[in-house]
């Protein structure tokens, strides 16, 4: 489902992420960590067309990202493909970024109206069923400002699965939260998992790596310094620089 293969990203002077390679099958969860500044969020805004890859390939789904490839040489995706390739992708990121002035449902369902032209009979019942999943069900007409964070990041997850994705990106969901309310956003990405959902989680939920992920990488300064099972590499890391970002979140 995803297949990066020496991916770079430059800003300016500045390498950001200095050859990730790096797979993730259909229907596994990926969990990433490092410290901050390490690339984790570049490499999934590169996925979901937030930035643009400078040098090396990465493919969501067979598909080249961004870019389309005639003879050796690589030309930018037409605008239209492009929007096409990230409609499939889903991203929750750590701040809820609800469209305040809409309720829970009216969030859910905007962009399967505007996106995908659903009828809105069709769009909301979707998107109650969503709420359902995400046990907010009764949530439907409050507003943002009246739920709590942790039931505002599981609306988010609701507003994304209501484009159907094929990939979930999760980028910290749970650091801006009170402590007691991690484990209500967990239960949902679990639950996502569970049904077979592609992820990538960039997390320090090393709780939610160890029994939800297939796949632990450990990246640091652009790189990926350490991949393999959760349990390995959290038990048993190879690398100084893993060990001592361990003893640090552990
Ligand atoms: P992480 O998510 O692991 O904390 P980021 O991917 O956010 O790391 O950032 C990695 C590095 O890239 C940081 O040094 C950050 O300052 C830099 N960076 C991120 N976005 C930009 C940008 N738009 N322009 C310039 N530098 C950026
Ligand atoms: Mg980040």
């Amino acid at each position: 489902m995803v297949d990066a293969r020496g991916v770079q990203k430059h800003f300016g002077a500045l390498q950001v992420l200095k050859g990730i390679s790096l797979q993730v099958k259909p229907k596994e969860v990926m969990c990433l960590i490092g410290p901050s500044g390490s690339g984790k969020s570049t490499f999934l805004r590169c996925i979901n067309h937030l930035e643009k890859v400078t040098a090396g390939r990465l493919y969501v789904d067979g598909e080249l990202v961004g870019y389309e490839e005639r003879g050796n040489k690589l030309h930018e995706l037409h605008p239209k493909r492009a929007a096409a390739q990230r409609r499939d992708i889903g991203m929750v990121f750590q701040r809820f970024n609800l469209f305040p002035h809409m309720t829970a449902l009216e969030n859910i369902i905007e962009a399967p109206m505007q996106v995908k032209r659903q009828k809105k009979s069709e769009a909301l019942a979707r998107g109650r069923e969503l709420l359902a999943q995400v046990g907010l069900a009764e949530k439907a007409t409050a507003y943002p400002a009246q739920l709590s964070g942790g039931q505002q990041q599981r609306v988010a997850i609701a507003r994304a699965l209501a484009m159907e994705p094929k990939l979930m990106l999760f980028d910290e969901p749970t650091s801006a939260l009170d402590p007691e309310l991690v484990g209500e956003v967990l239960d949902v990405m679990r639950k996502l998992a569970d049904n077979g959902m592609t992820m990538i989680v960039v997390t320090h939920e090393m709780g939610f790596a160890r029994e939800v992920g297939d796949h632990l990488v450990f990246m640091d300064g652009g790189v990926v310094v350490e991949a393999g099972p959760p349990r390995e590499v959290l038990s048993n890391p190879q690398h100084e620089r893993t060990k001592s970002f361990l003893s640090k979140v552990l």
